[in-house]
This record gives structure tokens, sequence and C-alpha cells, in this order.
């Protein structure tokens, strides 16, 4: 219930205004958020890196509507892509692109067309690009985009979400030799009809899936912070012998830092997932709803006096 007042909530307008300018809201986004320059990127990326994690960069923005906008994201990854080869930060930095910052919302071939041209800057850069998946309007396109960009650039990421029933069919089809898949529970506000509703059922789906990526031909990319999603990937490791080359745990940054430390000192690829830029909205609303607690804590920012 709360989790659906909150998602509803993170496509307002109206809310976004008051949440934007409330006294203490950037100390909750800094959290969350690595800063809103490319700067603070790379310094963000510098420290993990250092600190043995992998990283994936995400420049905030989606559900674009404008082609100059699709242009100036496109053109913020061209240039953090150069900046992260030049500072020495790839392969073990990645970026993460949400297709919606890029124009797929209105044009899906102009979204190709962006997506294809940071695909290309990542590959001359000595890295790759995960596709981030948004909302279940948007998996078809998503999908038939990721297939297009593996044909020129084929270490290429997708997102599957548990949470929608067709997940783990996707999940067979995306298994094979050399394809990157990123398992999430999925963040966004779905309809029964195509998304299990109760978190046990979810649960249950992202074992079934995770099962069939861990003893498929691809490179699987666990992505929770759940505990017992976590020891059962562990386990899982174990049981198909899939050493730290061979799949990797996904966080979000600021989220369980502990946890992916504990991870990677126990010798398993963890790479954090980072989010810069300033249009941190609907990212940190859907942190709030996945996470009561997290909203104690925003709560208490905002009316603290401080
Ligand atoms: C790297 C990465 C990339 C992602 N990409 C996408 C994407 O492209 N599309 C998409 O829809 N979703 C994406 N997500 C979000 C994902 O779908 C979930 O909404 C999110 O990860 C929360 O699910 P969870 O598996 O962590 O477990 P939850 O069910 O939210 O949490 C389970 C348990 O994890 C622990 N936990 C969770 N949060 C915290 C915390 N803040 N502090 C301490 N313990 C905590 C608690 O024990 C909690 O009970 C991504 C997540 C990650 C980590």
């Amino acid at each position: 219930m709360l989790r659906s007042v909150i998602l509803a909530a993170s496509r307002s307008s109206q809310v976004e205004r008051l949440v934007a300018t409330a006294p203490y809201t950037r100390d909750v986004v800094r959290r969350f958020v690595a800063g809103a320059a490319t700067d603070d990127a790379l310094r963000a990326t510098r420290g993990l890196v250092d600190d043995g994690l992998a990283v994936t960069l995400d420049h905030l923005g989606e559900d674009t509507v404008r082609p100059e906008q699709a242009t100036a994201t496109r053109d913020e990854y061209l240039k953090l892509l150069k900046m992260l080869g030049a500072a020495g930060l790839t392969p073990a930095a990645e970026v993460s692109v949400k297709l919606s910052a890029l124009g797929q919302m209105f044009d899906e071939q102009l979204a190709y067309d962006n997506a294809q041209a940071i695909c290309a800057a990542a590959d001359a850069a000595g890295t790759t690009v995960t596709l981030d998946m948004e909302d279940h309007t948007t998996t078809d396109s998503t999908l038939e985009v990721l297939s297009r960009l593996r044909k020129d650039f084929p270490s290429t990421g997708a997102v599957l979400q548990a949470y929608l029933r067709r997940t783990e069919s996707d999940c067979r089809e995306l298994s094979s030799a050399g394809s990157r898949v990123r398992l999430c529970k999925g963040a966004y506000k779905e309809p029964e009809s195509v998304a299990y509703q109760s978190a046990r059922e979810v649960d249950k789906s992202y074992v079934r899936c995770m099962n069939i990526l861990m003893s498929g031909d691809g490179y699987p990319m666990l992505a929770t912070h759940d505990p017992r999603m976590i020891a059962i990937g562990e386990d899982r490791a174990r049981w198909f012998d899939r050493g730290p080359e061979r799949f990797e745990f996904q966080m979000l940054y600021g989220i369980r830092p502990e946890e992916q430390a504990r991870l990677a000192g126990d010798g398993y690829t963890v790479r954090t997932y980072v989010p810069y830029g300033d249009e941190w909205y609907g990212y940190l609303m859907r942190r709030l709803a996945e996470r009561p607690a997290n909203l104690v804590f925003f709560g208490r920012a905002l009316i603290s006096k401080k």
C-alpha cells in the first residue's frame, strides 16, 4: 500500500516540487546519489574502484519528451565515457542507460541511434553498456533495441525484473553464451495482470530466474540487497562452479556498503550502481518505496531544524 502511494508520487510533478524545495532534501539525496556533476561521478567511481569494487554509472533522467533532452543525455554519456577511459577507470566502470532518457517514449529509432553512439563510445573506452529496464510497457521495445545493439556490441547488458510474470521465459531466451543479464526484483508499480504482487511471489520468481541464469551459458549479474537472495546466489555459484569472472553481484550506491565490501573481500565480483546528475527525483522515490526505514530517514531530514 505505502509502496504504491510512493510510486504514484514518483510521477507527480506537484509532489516533486514539494520534495525538491524541502530544506534538507539535499542531505537525503547525497546518501543515494554521487553528486550533480561528471567530476562527482568520477570521484565516487575512483573511491569504489580503489576499494576493490566494480562500478556501473547512471546519468539520472528518464521519460524524456524532447529530442534535444535525449541528445543532451547521449552527449553526457559520451563525455563520461571519454573521461572514464582517460582516467584508467575502464573496464572496472561501465555505464547503465535508460532508453526513455534517450527518446524511447516518442521515437524508438532515435533511442536506438543514441544508444548505439553510447555503445560505440563505451567500446572505444574499453568498456560496455547495460540497458536499464523500466516499466512493463517498455519491455518489448527495450529487448528489441538490445538485440539490435548486440549485433555490433555483443557485450551490451540486459536487465530482467523478477516481478514480471514473463521474466522466466525471457531468462531462458537471454541465457546464451556471452549474454550479460542483470536480474533484479523490479522497481515500478505494475498491475497484477503482468506482475506478481506479493514479496513472497517475487522472491520465488527471483530464485527461479536465478537458477535459469546461473545454470545457463551467459553472464548473470545478481542485483539485490536481499540477504536471502545473496545467500542463495552464493550457493548457486558454488553449485554451478561459477568463479568471480563468470557472474557478479550488484548493489546500489549508498545501500548496504558493508555487505558490498564483505562480498568483495570474499572474492566475489561486486558492482556498485552509481547514479549522478540533477534529475534524482524518480530514482529517490523508488528507493524510498523499497524500504520504509528509508522513508523514516527522509521524514526526519525534512523536519530537522539543524
Ligand atoms: C544494481 C541494481 C540495478 C538495478 N536496476 C534496475 C532496473 O534496471 N530496473 C528496475 O526495475 N529495478 C532495478 N533495480 C532495483 C530493483 O529492482 C529493486 O527495486 C531493488 O534492488 C530492491 O530490491 P532488493 O532485491 O534489494 O530487495 P528488497 O525486497 O527491496 O529488500 C529485501 C531485503 O534487503 C535488505 N535491504 C534492502 N534495502 C536495504 C537498505 N537500504 N539497507 C539495508 N538493508 C536493505 C533488507 O534486508 C530487505 O528486507 C536495480 C537494483 C540494483 C541493485
